[in-house]
């Protein structure tokens, strides 16, 4: 448990909106708590360590991959969690949650799914997130999936499209995706999260993309100015430093600033607005959010990173051999049930059974089935 006390307008585990399936509290843990260790606990999580973001898993060791990627975001989340005193078994179990439903081979991977499935409901990872947890995970007797809270769902379903967000209220009327028909935002853990995935993922994009070779320092500090602010300040204090050292002081200093700037931006937007429960944190615009400078600076990272790394023609390459892995174990799978395994070939919707069975799949996993299946090696 956290030391200091919950803010009014922070999700209070006693205050749940609870499971679906209702259960007995627990004797010790609160009910955020809980569910983290069920996300930590499911075979889903733990797949996630073969599961790439940027890079491949095969490609390096020392590259982050969708483990160790939710671990940071639920580092950065619970260290702004705290400060603002929020819940944080809530902000880390939405964190540890919110890449479960990844396929393999990171956006390539989600983008090929969505076009595989574009007659049969398309795929989109959030939603996919939310299917592990309420449907796919197989390790309770008396129910499909994990039976997360409300909040930990409401957070884990960071976007979603109209078409599913009413197929999923109509299902659930009032539930997760009720936000995405009347507006309102998430609870602040789920903000935070969002928020942190974003400051998580353009860190660790600069280490893991310069590590790699593929974008230069220099260049990044040349085309961004907010790499440049906290490089040269690393040399106006370590005049010698290079490399690594150099690197990683630069990442260290831009992350610390960006937490900063989060937690006062969300300070002066709580106090603004005051709110007395979750409840109207949810009515109201968003409120965990960068200053306006901060926001226009990470936006102008995201871009150098989007055009020089995400579409560096090593990576691009990567992508487009990932992209027909994927095709081709859908189209079999898609016209052949039996290549698939008992309890996925006997599914009352079969191309959904196949793009579950895909986006489960490690990035190792997927190259050795469709070496499997088609004699192939695309790498
Ligand atoms: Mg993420």
């Amino acid at each position: 448990m956290q030391g200091l006390s919950l803010a009014a307008y922070a999700c209070d585990p006693a205050r749940s909106r609870g499971r679906r399936i209702p259960e007995p509290a627990a004797p010790t843990r609160s009910e955020f708590q809980r569910d983290r260790d069920r996300i930590i606990h499911s075979t889903a999580f733990r797949r996630l360590v073969y599961k790439t973001q940027v890079f491949l898993n095969h490609e390096g060791d020392l590259f982050r991959t969708r483990l160790t990627h939710s671990l940071e975001v639920a580092q950065l989340g619970r260290s702004i969690g705290r400060s603002l005193r929020v819940d944080e078994d809530l902000v880390e179990a939405i964190a540890l949650a919110h890449d479960l439903g990844h396929t393999p081979f990171g956006h390539a991977g989600q983008d090929v799914l969505d076009d595989c499935m574009k007659a049969h409901g398309g795929f989109e990872h959030n939603l996919q997130s939310l299917r592990v947890v309420d449907q796919l995970e197989q390790r309770y007797p008396a129910f499909d999936g994990l039976n997360l809270c409300f909040e930990t769902r409401e957070g884990i379903l960071k976007h979603c499209a109209r078409r599913n967000a009413l197929l999923l209220n109509a299902a659930e009327p009032g539930g997760v995706a009720a936000r995405f028909l009347t507006g309102g935002q998430p609870s602040l853990e789920a903000q935070l999260c969002n928020v942190a995935d974003e400051v998580a993922y353009n860190a660790h994009d600069i280490d893991d993309g310069v590590r790699s070779g593929l974008i230069g320092l220099d260049q990044l500090a040349s085309a961004v100015p907010l790499v440049q602010h906290y490089l040269r300040e690393t040399l106006g204090e370590f005049p010698t430093l290079t490399g690594k050292r150099l690197l990683f002081e630069t990442i260290r200093r831009m992350l610390s600033a960006q937490v900063y700037d989060i937690i006062s931006a969300t300070d002066a937007a709580l106090a603004a607005a005051a709110p007395a429960s979750t409840d109207e944190v949810r009515t109201l615009p968003a409120l965990v959010a960068f200053t306006p400078a901060m926001r226009a600076a990470s936006t102008e990272l995201k871009r150098f990173l989007f055009a020089q790394l995400y579409r560096h023609p090593q990576v691009q390459d990567t992508r487009v051999r990932a992209e027909q892995v994927l095709r081709d174990l859908f189209a079999i799978y898609l016209a052949d049930p039996c290549q698939l395994p008992a309890d996925h070939a006997v599914s009352a919707d079969h191309p959904r059974a196949c793009a579950d069975y895909i986006a489960g799949m490690t990035d190792r996993f997927a190259l050795r089935e469709h070496l499997r299946l088609t004699g192939h090696s695309l790498f």
